[in-house]
């Protein structure tokens, strides 16, 4: 497990001032003085890699600057654990899985280690995803509120694992969900929360544009010609293999490079595979750039995101798909998939364009090759969209809320 170089960044909450307003920062200071000095924890299942421990980094040092005092734990597991959690995530995502009992042995286990080695004690504990879900059994007392942050699409879960899972998560205060469709009928109060991007991290902060070049050129990547990227985790369900073949479909008619910048996270054992199978899909072509980066690229992603010309996610599955609110922010033009989060973000013509297969996606990245201001165009009011829903502000008024309304349904 590598835990290197947190965002040690340090922002405040007067920052975001001249992007918001001061209307919007008060307000969300004085929401948070009810909650003054009340403690918070935070648990998921990585400290870097994927969205989750995107959002985390910055909501816990904002919460401890509007008073409350949060604390981020990272479960651990071992391998057999990782496999499994991840077999799980794709089961609840609709895919086939034929689960063993074993399986359910190794989750409750390391859950089991995991309520020993952590200390529970705070008036808040949010449980994120699936992985730590059933730590609720360190729940001893009925003081203190527990809800289940979930990630992911659950609307259409794998019947087996949901039904293991289901009895855990009914035994929490609430459940907060990214998106209406994604929840479950379930006898506990659901919230909605988006989730968030940070305009001010180093992810997605203004870059000088020798910053960009300079990151450009050290990935071998002309500028000077249209450059198509999509940044995931070298997982199958964000399906970089599709957009190979999309890139490969709009490279007949036009000229255009590819990139395909992704990682691994601790909780994802299958990046090497997919990683193997998409160089073989990309056989060598000088135009596709598989750029394998290490967890503390997010100047890199940042500066790959501006320099290109369209951003593709063209996932299969998806929980909301934060790398469309990082590329919507930057006004770029966005061609995605139609599915979990994703057209919560993407409206149709209106802050991108949605696709549902690869001949699709490589019509609508032609199509906006052709238009560039079409593409300008649906850039800026994706901006505006982010700015109005999708920022961590937004965010860390949200968890107030539901905060606030747990304490006074309790
Ligand atoms: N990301 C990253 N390095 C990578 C791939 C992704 O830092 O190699 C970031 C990406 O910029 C985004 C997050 O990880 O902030 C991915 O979140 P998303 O919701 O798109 O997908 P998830 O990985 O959570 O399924």
């Amino acid at each position: 497990m590598t835990l290197t170089k947190p965002d040690t960044h340090v922002i405040s909450l007067d920052a975001y001032v001249p992007l918001l307003g001061a209307p919007e920062i008060d307000e969300l200071r004085v929401l948070a003085a009810q909650l003054s000095g009340r403690t918070v924890q935070m648990v998921n299942s990585t400290a870097m890699g994927g969205g989750v421990a995107e959002i985390l980094n910055r909501l816990i040092p904002l919460m401890q600057e509007l008073g409350l005092r949060p604390r981020w734990d990272v479960i651990t597991g071992g391998e057999d654990f990782f496999e499994v959690t991840k077999a799980f995530h794709n089961a609840l995502h609709g895919g086939p899985y034929q689960a063993r009992k074993e399986n359910f042995e190794v989750f409750l286990a390391t859950n089991e280690m995991n309520r020993q080695r952590l200390q529970f004690d705070c008036e808040f504990t949010v449980i994120h995803d699936p992985q730590p879900l059933a730590l609720i059994e360190a729940r001893t007392r009925q003081e203190g509120h527990w809800l289940w942050r979930c990630h992911i699409d659950l609307s259409k879960p794998n019947a087996e694992v949901w039904g293991f899972l289901r009895p855990f998560v009914y035994r929490y205060d609430g459940a907060l969900f990214s998106s209406p469709e994604f929840a479950r009928q379930l006898p506990i109060p659901q919230y909605l929360s988006y989730p968030c991007i940070d305009p001010l991290s180093e992810k997605n902060v203004d870059l000088d544009p020798a910053v960009i070049q300079e990151v450009v050129e050290r990935f071998g990547i002309d500028p000077s010609r249209p450059i198509i990227t999509q940044i995931s985790r070298f997982d199958r369900l964000k399906d970089p293999i599709g957009v190979v073949r999309a890139y490969k479909i709009v490279r007949r008619y036009m000229d255009c490079q590819l990139v395909l910048a992704g990682g691994s996270a601790d909780d994802d054992p299958e990046g090497e595979i997919v990683l193997e199978e998409v160089r073989r899909e990309a056989k060598e072509d000088p135009d596709i750039h598989l750029l394998n980066l290490p967890p503390w690229s997010a100047t890199e992603i940042n500066a790959l995101q501006r320099a290109s010309t369209i951003i593709v996610q063209k996932s299969l599955r998806e929980g909301f798909g934060l790398t469309v609110t990082e590329a919507l922010w930057k006004k770029k033009p966005v061609v995605a998939s139609s599915v979990g989060g994703i057209p919560a973000q993407v409206i149709h013509k209106h802050t991108g364009l949605l696709v549902h297969s690869v001949e699709g996606a490589a019509y609508q990245i032609r199509y906006l090759l052709s238009n560039p201001a079409l593409a300008q165009k649906l850039g800026e009011q994706g901006h505006d969209h982010v700015r109005e829903n999708f920022l961590i502000t937004t965010n860390v008024k949200r968890y107030i809320t539901i905060f606030l309304h747990s304490m006074q349904h309790s």
